[in-house]
């Protein structure tokens, strides 16, 4: 809240593997929280105090930047889409995420998904030929692939042709996330356009992945800032690479922040909050698959 009485909002997804919690999110808002900015314009000043201050904290930060741009947004009295002049209707279709199960339970999850146009698979275990094959045989949607670091170089080589069979779209980190060399070396026998996950958390990851992956999947819990959000478009189109936008299990809070730049991505992967039991917040929705982005000024959030 500022002192006009203006609120900004903003939410931290922490993940385990990037090394944050609940606790050191908490810790690092409250240590942080107490020390706002005089003037919230100054976002790129701000943005670089909480860089080098919370620097193993991005979703912490990440709650920081979305709150930040909220209150912008609001004081300005635009959404924050327009602040940075893109064109919502240039939104990507979002995928819905069918996560690993049993043949019985894809069924279901499959048919939960009706209403989504594109699928993202999750693969990496043993049975990845038949989770495949049991999704395709329910539908012939276009589905995406995420391996999420679950094969080695050989394993992924050899499911090209499966994947290439059941007509998947898109291949996300087949590898570990730091084996570029076999990033590279899958990339080269892939027909389908492989994307760097894990490999890939800041804008300064990019250039080491330059011709060994076909693009990069962002996201605001591993990057930390909207607007490092936009410095790795921009690094990545550059380099003539696919840009995606990704998301953790969070509320449409975060999913908003993230939607808020889709008109500049090839591929939208923001069906964190549609996998909500329940979501306190309303904004950015992707009703059909297709994303819609709130015209309230700010991230254009309410509550439920
Ligand atoms: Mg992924």
């Amino acid at each position: 809240t500022d002192s006009d009485g203006v609120e900004g909002w903003g939410e931290a997804a922490p993940a385990k593997i990037y090394g944050e919690s609940t606790e050191t999110v908490l810790a690092a808002l409250t240590l942080y929280g107490q020390h706002l900015p005089e003037d919230p314009f100054a976002i790129e000043s701000i943005e670089r105090t909480w860089e080098t201050a919370l620097a193993l904290h991005p979703s912490a930060r990440c709650a920081l930047s979305a709150a930040l741009h909220d209150l912008v947004g609001k004081k300005m009295g635009i959404p924050v889409y327009q602040m940075w002049g893109l064109d919502p209707a240039k939104a990507p279709r979002s995928t819905f995420t069918i996560g690993i199960d049993t043949v019985e339970k894809l069924k279901v999850k499959v048919k939960e998904a009706e209403q989504y146009p594109i699928l993202k698979i999750k693969l990496g275990t043993d049975r990845d030929v038949e989770i495949l094959q049991t999704i395709r045989s329910l539908t012939d949607k276009e589905l995406r692939v995420d391996a999420n670091t679950g094969w080695n170089v050989k394993q992924a080589i050899r499911m090209l042709p499966v994947l290439e069979e059941f007509k998947v779209t898109v291949l996300e980190q087949p590898l570990p996330a730091r084996d570029l060399e076999g990033l590279a070396a899958v990339t080269r026998a892939s027909r389908i356009p492989v994307i760097a996950d894990e490999s890939c958390l800041v804008a300064a990851d990019i250039p080491p992945l330059v011709g060994k992956v076909d693009g990069i999947n962002i996201k605001l819990a591993k990057c930390g800032s909207l607007r490092e959000a936009q410095r790795m478009i921009a690094i990545a189109r550059a380099h003539q690479m696919m840009v995606m936008v990704g998301c953790m299990i969070e509320s449409s809070i975060a999913i908003t922040a993230a939607a808020h730049f889709t008109p500049l991505v090839d591929i939208v992967d923001l069906d964190g909050a549609a996998l909500l039991a329940s979501d306190p917040f309303k904004g950015a929705t992707i009703d059909g698959g297709q994303v819609r982005l709130p015209t309230a000024p700010g991230l254009g959030l309410s509550r439920q």
